[in-house]
């Protein structure tokens, strides 16, 4: 089976270090496996998505040398989703829900004032056809949750090792919005699925959404995805990165004549068990890229240190 990996990033601001990194692990991966390597623009949130976003992140990545193999839209995929929202309907994995946010908020909060998980009660599930036919005509549309049987989930994490996570403690996630907008969960399911992805490489913000994704890829096909979660770079600060966060951008660094190879030298090495240096070339990189060498605790930017790879990468140009 070819080795096909992908970055997913929604359009919705400037890729900065912490985006790059993700889309360099992933490309790296399949360059030293025969493998392909996949942009896939999580578009699906059309109000917040823009196209000039999708624009600036094919050229950060073009200006940087990550080529890719193929490219999507999911927006292009709205027809399909459908199909499998259907599909998962038939099954009955899907259960239409009729609260609102100020609901689900008071529900929430009782919750936890009983001191209990707070955790969506299934509710919906027990509604007759006639209560459901009253929701709509008050002119109430359904969101829909997708129903998790299993307990618990379990996988070996490339990078994190033997991972179990109790589904118990979470809410069935909402799969479509009441407009009928695909969430997150579910379009990524189905695009690793149908391109076939072998390897998902993200941070481990996502890995409570891999269990859901597990049960969620189970229900729609059995598929063998394997997943591996690297720590979040973290701003020198130790604060979170962030899309709006201009100074980190890739956009930036280009507008400060900060090279590429400073960069990918910079992302290849932080948060991993060699030190920092620059490389020749991104050859070089792609030789000595290993996986298992990425730590699970987190990098912090450091911009000092990126601009004395700049520097000492500007002195051995040749003029
Ligand atoms: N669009 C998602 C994100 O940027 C993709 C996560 C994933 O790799 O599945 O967080």
């Amino acid at each position: 089976m070819t080795v096909k990996t992908r970055f997913a990033p929604s359009p919705t601001g400037l890729l900065h270090l912490g985006n790059i990194r993700t889309a360099l692990i992933n490309w790296l991966f399949a360059r030293t496996n025969n493998g392909k390597f996949i942009l896939r623009i999580d578009d699906t949130d059309t109000e917040r998505s823009k196209d000039e976003y999708v624009s600036k992140i094919k050229y950060d990545l073009e200006w940087l040398g990550i080529d890719y193999d193929e490219t999507f839209n999911q927006s292009s995929r709205f027809e399909i989703y459908k199909e499998r929202f259907e599909f998962l309907k038939d099954q009955e994995r899907i259960y239409p829900c009729y609260e609102t946010h100020a609901e689900l908020e008071r529900k929430r909060k009782l919750q936890l004032a009983a001191g209990g998980k707070q955790v969506y009660d299934r509710s919906a599930l027990k509604l007759t056809d006639q209560e459901k036919r009253d929701f709509e005509s008050e002119g109430r549309k359904p969101h829909w949750r997708f129903l998790m049987n299993s307990e618990r989930i379990k996988w070996n994490d490339i990078l994190k090792g033997d991972i179990e996570i109790d589904l118990t403690s979470l809410s069935d996630p909402v799969l479509f919005r009441e407009d009928g907008v695909p969430l997150y969960t579910f379009s990524s399911a189905v695009d690793d699925i149908d391109f076939n992805v072998t390897n998902v490489i993200r941070g481990d913000d996502h890995t409570s959404n891999t269990a859901v994704q597990i049960e969620l890829i189970n229900a729609l096909d059995k598929n063998n995805l394997v997943f591996a979660h690297h720590a979040l770079l973290k701003a020198s600060s130790g604060d979170k990165l962030s899309k709006r966060d201009n100074v980190i951008s890739i956009e930036s660094f280009r507008e400060t004549n900060i090279e590429p190879l400073a960069i990918l030298s910079l992302l290849a090495t932080i948060g991993t068990s060699n030190s920092i240096e620059l490389k020749e070339s991104i050859d070089q990189i792609i030789k000595e890229f290993k996986i298992k060498t990425i730590s699970t605790s987190p990098g912090r930017i450091d911009i000092d240190l990126l601009n004395a790879l700049n520097k000492k990468l500007i002195q051995n140009y040749d003029f």
